[in-house]
């Protein structure tokens, strides 16, 4: 297993779908195996989608085993995930992610959700979730979909936001992980 690197959300490959997984074949099998170490070693990450990793591929992995209620859960790999229903209620989570280093929003999304996808043995589910389990779905699941978060907020808090994200734009605001910039230069943060 390996640490893969992390791509800034201004990286084009974070702008644009992912591709549809037709085989699961050793490739795909590693590369979630290879998400997982990665979204291990960043230390506070709950969620993974493909793309953050430089791979146009519909994949995510979700580790929740350290938050509070999932305590112990196994880790989800999703392949191929659609979300086929949104609950009407509405819910307020704080929402960060490793593409945007430092950057921590209030966002409404639906507070439930059913989700199809497929694991890495290609057995299919249909599930419903909720709370911090169908936010992160969503959130990664946007990715998917080369949508990024931030572009979720309001005009307002998108303006308050521009210094914030411009710094992440530039580099100036740096993960203690491996990042790739929007330019593709790898820079990785010595611990001193
Ligand atoms: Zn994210």
């Amino acid at each position: 297993m390996a640490v893969l690197n992390i791509y800034n959300s201004f990286h084009p490959i974070l702008n644009k779908p992912t591709k549809y997984i037709d085989e699961i074949d050793d490739q795909i099998i590693n590369l979630a195996n290879n998400m997982l170490e990665t979204l291990h070693n960043t230390g506070n990450g709950i969620g993974l989608a493909a793309n953050q990793v430089g791979e146009s591929k519909s994949l995510i992995v979700i580790d929740l085993s350290e938050a509070k209620d999932y305590k112990g859960a196994k880790p989800i790999v999703m392949i191929n995930p659609s979300i086929e229903s949104f609950s009407d209620e509405m819910i307020e989570y704080e929402e960060g992610c490793l593409s945007i280093p430092d950057f921590y929003e209030n966002l409404m999304r639906p507070a439930a959700i059913q989700v199809q996808y497929y694991d890495l043995k290609g057995k299919e589910y249909n599930i419903s979730t909720d709370a911090l389990l169908a936010r992160v779905m969503q959130h990664e699941i946007d990715h998917l979909n080369g949508i990024l978060f931030y572009q979720r907020l309001s005009k307002l808090k998108l303006t308050l936001a521009k210094n914030k994200l411009n710094k992440i734009k530039n580099g100036t605001t740096l993960p203690n992980y491996p990042f790739v910039l929007p330019n593709g230069q790898l820079v990785v943060q010595t611990v001193s």
